[in-house]
């Protein structure tokens, strides 16, 4: 018997489901109820003849099991690009991860010595058992930098306050980075990680993107599963 799927939602998760799920030779049918586009929060859409992406979407993952199945469905269109993460705060652009001399000198000293001395607080002085993404990363990064780069930033994404987000869910997307590994990525020079398990995520600093947009990914996992 041929088992019979409907998978609702055509965003990364139901399109790659719906990908795999005709492999294995199963009927699939995807409900979507956006008119024109698939590709979920992560499409890329028209305008004017101009493509915007929702969100600017990197490709990365630890797992070399999903970047073949990338790979599989875009091949050459899917490209290395170097990665320019800045934040721009208090009228100066600041590269993101952190670049300890640089940070320095945009903060000045007063400003930096407040920030270590509120990282130092919060090593010896935890949130005990934080709940919210506010305090997991003023846990991590001090009360001082959480104001400066995480909060504005994360709210304005996101859409909510770092209150309401929780913490699980910063320590699955800063996972692995803290200011001292911050600072020491910047300090030592550069050596290749023995595998990508290792890689701190958020400091990546190349990354494949469609050519088209991160819509493009997800236009030809649907146009496979069509076919
Ligand atoms: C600003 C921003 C930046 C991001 N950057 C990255 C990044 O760099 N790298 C990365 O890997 N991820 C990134 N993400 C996360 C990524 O976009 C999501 O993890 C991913 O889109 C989730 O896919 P999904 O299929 O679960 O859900 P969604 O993308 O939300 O797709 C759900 C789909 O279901 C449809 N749907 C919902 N309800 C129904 C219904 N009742 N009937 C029919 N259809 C329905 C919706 O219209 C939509 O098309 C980013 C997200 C944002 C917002």
């Amino acid at each position: 018997m041929t088992p019979t799927v409907t998978i609702i939602g055509a965003g990364p998760a139901g399109l790659t489901a719906a990908h795999l799920l005709r492999r294995e030779g199963a009927e699939v049918t995807v409900l979507e109820q956006d008119p024109r586009y698939v590709g979920g929060i992560s499409r890329t859409v028209e305008y004017k003849g101009f493509r915007f992406d929702i969100g600017g979407h990197r490709f990365f993952s630890k797992s070399q099991e999903v970047e073949d199945l990338w790979t599989e469905l875009l091949g050459d269109d899917l490209l290395h690009r170097p990665r320019s993460s800045r934040i721009y705060y208090g009228g100066r652009f600041y590269s993101y991860p952190l670049k300890a001399g640089e940070a320095l000198k945009n903060l000045g000293l007063v400003e930096s010595a407040r920030c270590v001395a509120s990282y130092a607080w919060a090593r010896l002085f935890p949130v005990p058992d934080p709940k919210s993404f506010e305090d997991w990363v003023s846990n991590q990064f001090g009360r001082r930098l959480f104001g400066i780069f995480f909060k504005t930033y994360t709210e304005k994404v996101w859409g909510m306050s770092c209150r309401e987000i929780s913490a699980d869910w910063a320590a699955q997307r800063i996972k692995g980075l803290s200011l001292s590994k911050a600072i020491m990525a910047a300090l030592l020079p550069k050596r290749a990680p023995k595998d990508r398990t290792q890689t701190i995520k958020t400091l990546i600093d190349t990354f494949r993107y469609p050519r088209k947009g991160p819509g493009m990914m997800w236009e030809a996992a649907a146009d496979r599963t069509r076919a």
